[in-house]
């Protein structure tokens, strides 16, 4: 049994049912009431067909497994019961819900930065990524345009003293834009998938290709590759001016 709504939970759930088919019995609880609740509609709808179609059950709109009669839910002598009472047996939990920012550097949680990334309260911390406060989706996108941002704020500070012009995030990050377009890719086994960019939704094959592009540009990118960095950053400029006319 995987509970979980979002992302991570599909995955596995894909990964599972691509490489063991209808031998394994896998069952996605998912609290909400359609897979992917982030992305569009259409995206969760294709994911739960194709999860559907390889034999994996699919509980929605209901919450993750309570505790039955004060026994936690994955002892013995407990079966899992959603919120409405229906009983989940499992032998197996994946348990794919919620995370923690590790903002402990700053006092725990996740972190509070004004518009330049600035953490509040201090004078020179500059903070990107999901530990950041804000209102954009915990994507990998989003967390590489913070880090320009703040990088780009830090490095200005140390040069300028007191007066360094700042950059606004996401505004000077994203063309303008008020938040920043969400970009997300979620893997269905090996040769599928569902790719969102902003409100277009590309599902199947197209989609687990661009995945593995960006996979193989990000880590010729971490080697350090000048040609695929420029590369990158006039995909990465291209890419955001098209969700600002999309
Ligand atoms: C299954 C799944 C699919 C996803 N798909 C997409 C997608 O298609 N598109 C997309 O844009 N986003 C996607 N995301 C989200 C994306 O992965 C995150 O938003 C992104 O990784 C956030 O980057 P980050 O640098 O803030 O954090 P992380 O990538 O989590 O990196 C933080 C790092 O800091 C380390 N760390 C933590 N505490 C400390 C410490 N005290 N000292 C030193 N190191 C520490 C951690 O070990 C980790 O390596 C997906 C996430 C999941 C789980």
């Amino acid at each position: 049994m995987i509970v979980s709504r979002g992302p991570s939970g599909v995955e596995l759930a894909a990964e599972l049912a691509g490489a063991h088919g209808k031998a394994l019995s896998i069952t996605l609880v998912c609290s909400q009431s359609s897979l992917l609740p982030g992305l569009r509609p259409r995206a969760g709808r294709y994911a739960q067909r194709w999860l559907e179609k390889r034999g994996v059950t699919i509980v929605l709109g209901e919450r993750e497994p309570i505790t039955n009669d004060g026994e936690p839910f994955w002892s013995p002598r407990a079966a899992a019961h959603a919120d409405r009472g229906r009983a989940l047996p499992c032998d197996v939990l994946l348990w794919c819900v919620g995370h923690r920012a590790n903002g402990g550097v700053v006092g725990g949680g996740v972190i509070a930065a004004d518009a330049n990334l600035l953490v509040k309260s201090f004078a020179n911390v500059y903070t990107s990524g999901d530990c950041l406060q804000s209102g954009e989706e915990k994507t990998a996108s989003a967390a590489d345009l913070a880090a320009m941002v703040a990088a780009v704020n830090g490095a200005r500070a140390l040069k300028r003293g007191d007066n360094p012009k700042l950059l606004a995030f996401p505004r000077d990050a994203c063309a303008g834009a008020a938040h920043v377009p969400v970009v997300a890719c979620v893997n269905l086994f090996k040769h599928s998938g569902v790719r969102q960019f902003k409100s277009v939704v590309i599902c199947g094959a197209v989609a687990a290709l661009t995945k593995a592009v960006i996979e193989a540009a990000q880590l010729t990118l971490a080697r350090e590759r000048a040609c695929v960095f420029w590369l990158w950053r006039l995909f990465e400029t291209l890419m955001l001016a098209v969700c600002r006319v999309l």
